[in-house]
């Protein structure tokens, strides 16, 4: 029999009527012939409030123990949708991450997966034709034994994993959109759905913001070549749209020059004003950043003119902002700037298209349109097919719809 996993996120799954919806989905495909194993996030709102609960418990509190609360949300989907699916007369049953076992690295909180051993779940399927809900987001670190959860989003990535463990013939990503957009459908009403988009776009899509689908999934779709399509559980069951495919470049025939827009709010600027401008002072700031794994992204060293001082701006993810300024504060007699200057209501837009390999001037075409709304521009980074802008947040809607419409992406 072919197989099929297919994924439903936190809306999908948010009360009892929508799990009865997502088993309709299931019924479709198990009615068509596949083996098919769903993986299920919690229900919507459900990690925001175990992640709160955690850190109200203690601001500093173990990563093992948050990893036990936060991966319970997706032990009451699965278990859920199994009953219901037998309650149609499905035979299923839910699977969480030990027990497959699908196993991770020990960094609790953003653990990577290492291996997925889909055997048992094949057993089952060629035994007793039952589906597999399995519990998204959650695996177990084998030396220790422990529950360990992969980051916010992380259930995309267990879908695509699992897909690509039991070799399934695609990988159906269900969420409350029918599909990738231009950008985010939720800001910009004129963003279109794409048909299909590249591997390396849509990797660039979701490092820059577009959370549709969490970074690490795509990668493993890449790295696999797992057939993976993003679709609607919001589609009548018995008539669903394909959605959109993520695929390889070769499989797109109209390629645009700017595929789609991103934002991330998830950033703050640190500039260091007067830092003595000799070898080994950028080593100075970053080495250490990079010791305290902050990840430091966009980066500008102004000329100096007196060959004596100058500025470094650069930026940080929003949640290591604080630490960032603490280590660099202590870090002060070291380095030897003047101040320190910090910023964390920037948002970063970028334009990302695989046709940018091919066309000069498609960064330099932004740069004039924001100018012309009065938008400044803080920083800019560029690569091969993409380029990043951080602005002022409150101008984030603005600037989005700007560039959506200037690469002549708005839906007519
Ligand atoms: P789920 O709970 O199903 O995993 P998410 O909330 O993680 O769903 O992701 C779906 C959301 O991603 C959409 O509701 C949409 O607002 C957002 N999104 C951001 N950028 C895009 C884009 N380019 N295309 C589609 N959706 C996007
Ligand atoms: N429930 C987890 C989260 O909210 C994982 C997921 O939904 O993909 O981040
Ligand atoms: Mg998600």
């Amino acid at each position: 029999m072919p197989r099929l996993v297919m994924k439903f996120g936190g809306t999908s799954v948010a009360d009892l009527d929508r799990i009865r919806n997502v088993a309709r989905h299931v019924e479709r495909e198990v009615k068509a012939g596949y083996d098919v194993a769903v993986v299920v996030s919690a229900m919507a709102g459900k990690t925001n409030e175990l992640v709160a609960w955690c850190r109200e418990a203690s601001m500093i509190h173990d990563a093992r123990e948050y990893d036990a609360v936060v991966a319970s949300g997706e032990q009451v989907t699965a278990g859920l949708l199994a009953i219901v699916l037998q309650s149609i007369g499905i035979p299923a049953r839910s699977w969480q991450g030990w027990q497959i076992p699908i196993e991770t690295s020990g960094a609790h909180g953003s653990a990577r997966i290492l291996g997925i051993d889909g055997s048992k779940i094949s057993a089952h399927f060629e035994e007793r034709r039952e589906v597999a809900v399995v519990a998204g987001f959650q695996g177990v670190h084998a030396p220790t034994g422990r529950i360990a959860t992969l980051g916010r989003g992380g259930s995309d990535t267990s879908a695509v994993a699992l897909a690509a463990a039991l070799e399934a013939e695609r990988c159906d990503i269900y969420t409350d959109v029918d599909g990738v957009y231009t950008t985010d459908p939720r800001i910009v009403s004129k963003a279109k759905r794409l048909d299909k988009v590249s591997y390396e776009e849509m990797l660039e899509m979701a490092s820059l913001g577009a959370k549709v689908l969490q970074v690490r999934s795509v990668e493993l779709a890449m790295l696999y070549g797992v057939k993976t399509y993003v679709r609607s559980s919001f589609d009548d069951p018995t008539d669903p749209k394909p959605g959109t495919l993520i695929c390889d470049e070769e499989d797109i025939v109209e390629q645009q020059t700017v595929t789609g827009i991103a934002y991330s709010k998830d950033e703050a600027q640190i500039t260091l004003r007067r830092v003595a401008d000799t070898p080994g002072v950028a080593a100075s700031i970053f080495v250490p950043l990079a010791d305290a794994a902050i990840n430091v992204d966009m980066i500008i060293q102004v000329v100096s003119r007196d060959h004596a001082t100058t500025d470094i701006t650069f930026t940080v993810p929003a949640g290591d902002y604080a630490r960032a300024r603490t280590l660099l504060e202590e870090l002060q007699p070291k380095i030897g700037y003047e101040s320190l200057e910090g910023a964390t209501d920037v948002v970063k837009v970028s334009a990302i298209g695989v046709g940018m390999r091919s066309h000069a001037g498609v960064a330099a075409k932004a740069f004039k349109a924001l100018a012309d709304k009065g938008v400044n521009i803080r920083a800019i980074t560029t690569s091969e097919i993409k380029f990043s802008m951080l602005i002022d947040a409150a101008y984030t809607e603005l600037a989005v719809r700007t560039l959506h419409s200037l690469y002549g992406l708005d839906a007519a």
